[in-house]
């Protein structure tokens, strides 16, 4: 798996006192210090485990290229073989946070799917590489940088592909309302749109229309329901060939990650005309402020301000897109291309 692998090098670990297997799938340094979330989860085999931090690791070279970042593309994943108890849990981030040491600053982590901000603080007591840590009960949360970013993909998309200065009075159904679909909801209902909310969570959901006077969607119904924007922030996965075929939205423009079950639906969206705004480009916000912020290139309170390259990237993608009528996800590739071919030679 490692040999027919495109990217430079996995670091991999047996953690024997809990059967759990440390992969480190370092992508690409092309661009700049190798950074991704740790991912832990139960695996049905460690290559399962493998195979997800190589994917993932790939998936991240993209993201940081297409916002321009100097940063390369890494991501690691604690594969468990069970759920671990409480001690064993911090056992393991402690060794695992030890091995990112070792490292000596080859590979830079934050949270990800399975680990949360305290898990950060523990690992961030056995290494500097661990970004967002600025005291053990201090730990920034990403989701609402990645909302911003969100709602500023959102602007551009209703520009660029609406014809809509504002979103004032613009139909924006948000699919999850946890960590990122809350702050979204609240900056759109913000700013004027008319926000149609939806989760599997039903108090969750209740408490989210409470506050906002926002109208609900059964989850059920939530992605054949008509509105201007179609914003996933929950699972991957959602668009598929059945799926794209029931829609009745514009544009498609949220944080979930992988939203498309293959490539070829971005094309079935594009044959749609539906605009779909790539995951990759525009959840990129929560990275982004992590990435500037442990590299000392942001303050903490400039941050969401920092966000609007999120928009001015998402425009830049679907002009090039509607220029060359072809899917934004096209467009969003080459820009990688370019900006990887660009980078000046490293030593990996
Ligand atoms: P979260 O777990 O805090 O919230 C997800 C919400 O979606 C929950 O309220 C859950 O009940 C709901 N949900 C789950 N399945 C659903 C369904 N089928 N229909 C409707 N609602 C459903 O997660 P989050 O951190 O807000 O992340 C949301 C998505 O955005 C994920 O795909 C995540 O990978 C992606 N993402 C998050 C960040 C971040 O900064 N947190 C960054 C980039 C990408």
């Amino acid at each position: 798996m490692i040999a027919d692998w495109d990217g430079e090098a996995v670091v991999s670990r047996f953690d024997r006192e809990t059967g759990a297997w440390i992969f480190v799938a370092i992508h690409s340094s092309a661009l700049g210090t190798p950074t991704g979330g740790t991912r832990m989860r139960v695996y049905p085999t460690p290559a399962d485990g493998l195979r997800d931090a190589q994917r993932l690791a790939a998936g991240m070279t993209a993201k940081w290229a297409s916002i321009d970042l100097p940063v390369g593309g890494a991501k690691a994943v604690l594969a468990l073989r069970s759920p671990l108890a409480r001690e064993e849990r911090q056992g393991l981030l402690r060794r695992y946070g030890r091995l990112v040491e070792s490292l000596q600053g080859a590979f830079a982590t934050g949270e990800d799917l399975g680990t949360t901000p305290a898990d950060m603080a523990v690992i961030a007591t056995a290494t500097r590489f661990v970004h967002g840590v600025v005291a053990a009960d201090d730990v920034v949360d990403p989701g609402p940088f990645t909302a911003r970013g969100v709602l500023r993909g959102i602007e551009a998309a209703a520009r660029v592909a609406l014809g809509r200065a504002e979103l004032q009075g613009l139909v924006v159904l948000v699919q999850g309302v946890g960590d990122v679909g809350l702050p979204l909801a609240r900056e759109l209902a913000a700013r004027g749109a008319r926000l149609l909310l939806t989760d599997v969570d039903e108090d969750r959901l209740a408490g989210a229309a409470d506050e906002l006077g926002a109208a609900t969607v059964r989850a059920a119904d939530a992605l054949a329901a008509p509105c201007d924007v179609l914003a996933p922030c929950a699972v991957g996965g959602v668009l598929t060939a059945e799926t794209i075929a029931t829609l009745r939205c514009r544009v498609v423009a949220g944080s979930a990650n992988n939203q498309l079950a293959t490539s070829e639906d971005a094309a079935r969206l594009h044959a749609r005309g539906v605009v779909y705004v790539p995951d990759y480009v525009i959840n990129a916000g929560g990275a982004l402020a992590l990435g500037l912020l442990g590299r000392g290139l942001a303050a903490r309170d400039e941050l969401l301000d920092r966000m609007d390259r999120i928009g001015e990237v998402v425009t830049e993608i679907l002009v090039e897109a509607a220029r060359a009528g072809e899917p934004p996800l096209h467009a969003a590739a080459r820009r990688v291309e370019r900006v990887l071919a660009a980078a000046p030679l490293r030593t990996p």
